[in-house]
């Protein structure tokens, strides 16, 4: 990038933070097959991630001390609640079929459609090859004395089954619904002391009643929605029958089929409370000069994407850090 202040190691492994006793000195990382350390002459930002900050930090010594000690990894210090507390946006999501050409999908029919709009888009940078995948999306409450949405729609003019791992041929369009405030918590642990082993992570998405009974709620809505009349020249039918389940072979549905929308928070939680992982200004707890700085400080899920309060936070910190300097 050409910043005389920024060196960036990139196709590198970290697989450990660098202490002297309870201070962060810097990282040492794998490249190439060679183990190399950086020291920090400022302060450490660490920023893996939901899943790797947590991982790293337990390699490092610091987490659960019964769960470091399991591992053979000498404790630096005894923090319960890191990878604990972990929050994810459960999202079920329903496929149309339609014999209509305007989605994104595989077919001969579509085939020619298809390239033309992608010369439209080459030239005007407009049509169906603009598309952001997700066209369109809504906040509703599952109940009206609630204060405000605590389910979240997406609409997607494409079909998408798990994730797109399944492709489909033909044509189709695909509705989501997620719980935006989820009661259930899951966690991320070590499966060994290795960093090239990933850690084990267990999202216990809808192991708290209340999250599917939201979730089948939103489904109910979802459904209604679907139902509406601008759809009938569309709509070809659900892939999996879940437009009719209701009740119990719903709910099967749902525990067997929902998923994540990708917004993991909560691993390394911020708070004032004695067990919270960072302080309100992302510093680690019991240890000095390193702060975390990713979507894991979240203490609970926002009720929306997690990507810009990512960077919102990483700018607050920016700012607080050049403030000192
Ligand atoms: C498929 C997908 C779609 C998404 N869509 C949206 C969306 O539409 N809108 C939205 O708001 N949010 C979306 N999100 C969520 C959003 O991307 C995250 O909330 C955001 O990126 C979190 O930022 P972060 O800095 O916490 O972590 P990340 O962006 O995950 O950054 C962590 C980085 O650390 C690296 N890392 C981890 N461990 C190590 C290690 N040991 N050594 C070296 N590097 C390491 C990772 O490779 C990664 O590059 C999506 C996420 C996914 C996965």
């Amino acid at each position: 990038m050409g910043w005389p202040n920024l060196h960036a190691i990139t196709d590198a492994l970290a697989t450990r933070l660098l202490f002297d006793n309870r201070r962060a000195t810097g990282l040492e990382f794998r490249r190439n097959g060679q183990t190399q350390t950086v020291k920090a002459r400022g302060e450490v930002i660490l920023c893996a991630g939901v899943f790797g900050s947590p991982h790293l930090l337990k390699l490092s010594g610091i987490g659960p001390a019964e769960e470091l000690s399991r591992q053979g990894i000498p404790v630096i210090a005894d923090l319960p609640q890191v990878g604990e507390n972990l929050q994810d946006h459960i999202d079920f999501v329903m496929n149309y079929r339609t014999s209509s050409t305007e989605s994104v999908g595989y077919g001969l029919r579509g085939g020619w459609h298809l390239l033309s709009e992608a010369i439209k888009w080459w030239r005007t940078g407009e049509g169906l090859c603009a598309t952001p995948a997700a066209e369109a999306g809504g906040f509703l409450k599952s109940h009206p004395d609630i204060d405000v949405p605590d389910l979240q729609f997406h609409f997607t003019a494409g079909l998408v089954d798990d994730h797109s791992r399944k492709l489909h041929w033909g044509y189709g369009y695909s509705a989501h619904v997620c719980v935006l405030r989820p009661h259930s918590r899951g966690s991320v642990t070590l499966r060994s002391a290795q960093a090239t082993d990933a850690p084990r992570i267990d999202p216990r998405y809808l192991s708290d009643e209340r999250d599917a009974q939201k979730l089948r709620r939103g489904v109910e809505m979802l459904q209604m929605i679907m139902r509406a009349s601008p759809f009938d020249a569309y709509d070809k039918g659900e892939i999996h029958g879940h437009d009719r389940m209701q009740g119990g072979e719903l709910m099967d549905a749902i525990r067997n089929r929902a998923d994540t929308i990708y917004h993991p928070v909560g691993t390394c939680r911020m708070g004032r409370d004695a067990d919270a992982v960072v302080d309100p200004m992302l510093r680690l707890r019991n240890i000095e000069n390193i702060r975390i700085v990713d979507a894991s400080v979240m203490p609970t899920l926002i009720g929306g994407n997690t990507n810009a309060p990512t960077v919102m936070m990483a700018e607050k910190i920016a700012g607080e850090m050049k403030y000192h300097l």
